[in-house]
């Protein structure tokens, strides 16, 4: 299919340009721009909408307005400040990026796409975001919004989240990019992408540079590959509310190099196909520590996903004589229970416990 105009002209960017300037959101991370800013946002936004990351933006730069300041927090703290975000280890990924600009670039946010490549955590699109972003570097910053609108545009049958799709996506932003204002482009690509060029009927009618685009005059839809999906798996687990006999229970914090380590949850584990909640749970216990346990009547259950997993989590009701001090199981306050240091399942179980009047 032929393209109505020639891809490479500086038209494409004037005519991208030109909308971005009139149709940008105002968003909080816009009013400011700056490198540590800009970094914190794009973070913030992978798997996260900007409804949700756009009330929580300022209070996490006030808390933590430079590299030094996130690099020199406890978990407890990080933990807290990004209450409400999903995807708790993308913020120790920024965390560990922060320490090395500490170590290695004097606490400032290195200024070059190579130099930021080597941070920990930083990976190509969060790079090129920041080198394009912050400091107008003339690179691509391809996400899955970019990756999915270049692809429509030069009608390439790729999968951008593949090294060869994602390559060939890069070749195109280089052919359509600017020579100034690579930061204004990459910007107004990523806005494209959320408010036209959208996954599902795009609104090609309303697009600033429909007469560049293959997909336009085919099937948007069809383009970019689209990623076969991992078929979604049902486990369970069984938890149990062993009361402290002050309003709380005891808890155990998840391992680390787990995707929410240092969360707290009530102790149990997962399943196994055909064994009962019982047999699972006074097991769980006892490796704890716990002794001269009873497993009472069902409390709750719940239901939650985790990538491909849909989990039902039921929790019991158990009496047990407290474990030893050395323990990893430790009591948690009923504040601590209501509060952002523990998992989303345990707060869902407690609300539903609390619902069925328990
Ligand atoms: S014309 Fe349609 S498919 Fe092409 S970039 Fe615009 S919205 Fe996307």
């Amino acid at each position: 299919m032929d393209r109505s105009v020639s891809p490479t002209s500086a038209d494409f960017s004037i005519a991208l340009l030109s909308w971005f300037d009139a149709a940008r959101r105002d968003l909080p991370w816009r009013r400011t721009r700056t490198p540590w800013r800009t970094w914190v946002s794009e973070v913030m936004l992978q798997q996260t909408t900007v409804d949700t990351v756009a009330p929580r933006f300022e209070a996490f730069m006030e808390r933590f307005p430079s590299p030094r300041s996130l690099a020199a927090a406890d978990d407890d703290a990080i933990l807290a400040a990004w209450a409400g975000l999903g995807y708790y280890r993308r913020v120790r990924m920024l965390r560990d990026g922060a320490r090395a600009c500490v170590e290695r670039h004097r606490g400032d946010v290195p200024t070059t796409f190579a130099a930021l490549s080597e941070l920990p955590g930083v990976g190509p699109y969060t790079a090129g975001a920041i080198a394009s972003l912050a400091f107008d570097e003339a690179v691509p910053a391809v996400d899955g919004n970019v990756g999915r609108v270049v692809a429509r545009i030069a009608g390439l049958k790729v999968d951008p989240s593949k090294p060869a799709g994602r390559r060939s996506v890069e070749d195109e932003i280089r052919l359509l990019m600017p020579a100034t204002s690579a930061g204004a482009f990459n910007e107004a690509m990523i806005e494209l992408g959320a408010l036209v060029c959208r996954p599902t009927r795009p609104r090609c009618d309303a697009c600033p540079v429909r007469a560049f685009c293959v997909a336009a005059d085919d099937v948007p839809e069809d383009y970019p590959l689209k990623k076969a999906r991992p078929e979604s798996v049902a486990v369970s687990c069984v938890r149990a509310f062993v009361p402290t006999g002050d309003g709380g229970a005891w808890t155990v914090a998840i391992d680390e190099g787990a995707r929410l380590a240092g969360f707290r949850e009530f102790p149990g584990r997962w399943l196994a196909p055909g064994e009962s909640a019982e047999s699972a749970l006074r097991d769980a216990l006892a490796v704890l520590g716990f002794s001269s346990i009873t497993i009472d009547a069902e409390k709750a259950r719940c239901r939650h996903t985790i990538t491909r997993h849909r989990i039902t989590a039921i929790l019991h009701a158990v009496r047990a004589v407290a474990p030893p001090r050395s323990s990893t199981a430790k009591p948690s306050s009923f504040a601590e229970l209501s509060g952002p240091g523990v998992t989303t399942e345990t707060r869902k179980l407690i609300a539903a416990a609390a619902e069925a009047g328990l």
